[in-house]
């Protein structure tokens, strides 16, 4: 199968199975042409990012190519979300060792039910041979002026987090079990399958003042929204959002394992305080309150006594340890 027919076989469909349900969305020409064309709305922004994901290095060797193309579109798109845009179009840089039929259609299907779930239609893309690397460059839009930013956080905003932290983390050790037990097969869902939380942070276009999506660990991204807007907080260890199964795994040292733990893609954001009755009543309890932001930079963190943790943020590729 040449790179072609592996387009025109697994790709092409895709990107048209999903565009009629998106048709207005601003994607006027997609996969065949020499560019896709996008149309932005004139007042509109256009917000857009890539993402790369190495095998080996983003997600393990031999790793199930249906769970691999839900979990590069999410990751991609978590970052729309974290901006408040609205999801539009996306292409997808695929490099391939082999064009094994069995593992691109595994792929294309997991890439297609992401697709539609996400609203966000493929318009192109490329295709090369050696090691499985995956690029994803998504597209969305926001009213002009209305995407959410780091930088925005000022002092005595809440911190506040969605969903639950730390169960992609912990599912890490199960990844290779045949059998996982309950718990541990719940964990394994969030890991293999991340939800973008794409209404919610459109809903916080009125009510954020800064937001970042959570790949890398709470510590190390909140970090990042600290430093943007040149401030610090002070956050409540015993206040973050755990699912029982990871309470159940890591006992006392749950909420310090998902302080540190990335892949949860939950949102991590400040709210004024002013704003936060509205916003709690509105956003009906997805946000968990955990801190409040300070003029004094640096995260402190108040952990009760027997809680286990350590000060060392998230993941980095070039940091020495
Ligand atoms: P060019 O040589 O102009 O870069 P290509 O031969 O790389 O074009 O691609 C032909 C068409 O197929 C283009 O419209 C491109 O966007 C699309 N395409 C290539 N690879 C992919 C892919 N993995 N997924 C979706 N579309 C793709
Ligand atoms: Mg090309």
């Amino acid at each position: 199968m040449g790179e072609f027919e592996l387009i025109r076989r697994y790709f092409a469909p895709m990107a048209k199975a999903t565009k009629p349900a998106l048709d207005g969305s601003g994607l006027l020409l997609g996969v065949g042409d020499d560019c896709a064309i996008q149309r932005v709305p004139a007042n509109q922004d256009l917000v857009f990012s890539v993402d790369t994901l190495v095998e080996g290095v983003h997600f393990p060797l031999g790793y199930c190519p249906r769970f691999l193309g839900w979990r590069a579109l999410a990751v991609a798109v978590s970052d729309l979300a974290a901006m408040g845009a609205q999801p539009v179009c996306f292409t997808l840089a695929l490099t391939l060792p082999a064009a094994d039929e069995a593992w691109l259609e595994g792929f294309a299907a997991g890439l297609a039910e992401a697709g539609q779930q996400f609203g966000i239609v493929l318009a192109g893309g490329d295709t090369t041979r050696g090691p499985l690397t995956l690029s994803l460059q998504v597209h969305g839009t926001v009213p002009q002026g209305q995407a959410l930013r780091r930088d925005g956080a000022r002092e005595g905003d809440l911190v506040c987090v969605s969903g639950q932290l730390g169960d992609a983390g912990a599912a890490l050790e199960f990844l290779y079990d045949t059998a996982p037990a309950t718990d541990a097969a719940s964990l394994l869902q969030r890991y293999h399958c991340p939800q973008p939380r794409l209404e919610l942070g459109i809903a916080l276009r009125s009510m954020a003042s800064a937001a970042i999506d959570i790949s890398d660990g709470l510590h190390a991204d909140l970090l990042h929204i600290l430093r943007a807007s040149g401030v610090g907080a002070t956050i409540d260890l015993a206040a973050l959002p755990l699912s029982p199964a990871l309470r159940r795994i890591k006992g006392g040292a749950a909420a310090g394992f998902a302080l540190q733990s990335g892949d949860d893609y939950e949102l991590c954001v400040t709210v004024p305080e002013q704003r936060w009755a509205a916003a709690s009543r509105e956003l009906q309890q997805q946000l968990t309150v955990i801190g409040q932001v300070q003029q004094e930079p640096g995260l402190r963190l108040n952990a009760d006594a027997g809680m286990v943790y350590s000060q060392r943020p998230g993941f980095d590729h070039f940091s020495i340890t």
